[in-house]
């Protein structure tokens, strides 16, 4: 009798846990563009087709920003790519709000990228 209960209470634990899984791994999950953290969907919000977690959208509505560095890499060349995300990281640990606009042209056989890092003009009170 113990054991009955006991399958009756576990199998329909069973079904919720798998949905529940199956859930968690079909959510769309991004990046946010300036703090780099990793939000669901439902926590991001668009704008100039960059996404941002709701702090950093107010921030980057109603900041001014400069750009600090252009950058242009290929696939074959792509060392400055690491040193834009490298100055980045380093605004990041100064709590400088920055982010990374990038565009893609294809020339000939090659696809180039056009990175330009965006730093927050002054800081927001
Ligand atoms: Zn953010």
């Amino acid at each position: 009798m113990t054991i009955f209960v006991l399958c009756l209470i576990t199998i329909p634990l069973i079904f919720i846990w798998i949905k529940f899984r199956d859930k968690q791994t079909v959510a769309i999950q991004g990046s946010c563009t300036i703090c780099d953290e990793v939000f669901s969907e439902a926590e991001l919000k668009e704008a100039d087709e960059k996404f941002f977690c709701l702090k950093d959208y107010e921030i980057y509505k109603n900041a001014e920003w400069e750009m600090v560095k252009e950058i242009q890499v290929t696939a074959d060349d792509n060392a400055e790519a690491t040193l834009l995300q490298d100055m980045k990281d380093d605004l990041k640990k100064q709590n400088i709000p920055s982010y990374i606009e990038s565009k893609y042209e294809v020339e000939g056989v090659t696809i180039v990228t056009y990175s330009k890092l965006f730093k927050i003009k002054k800081p927001l009170n």
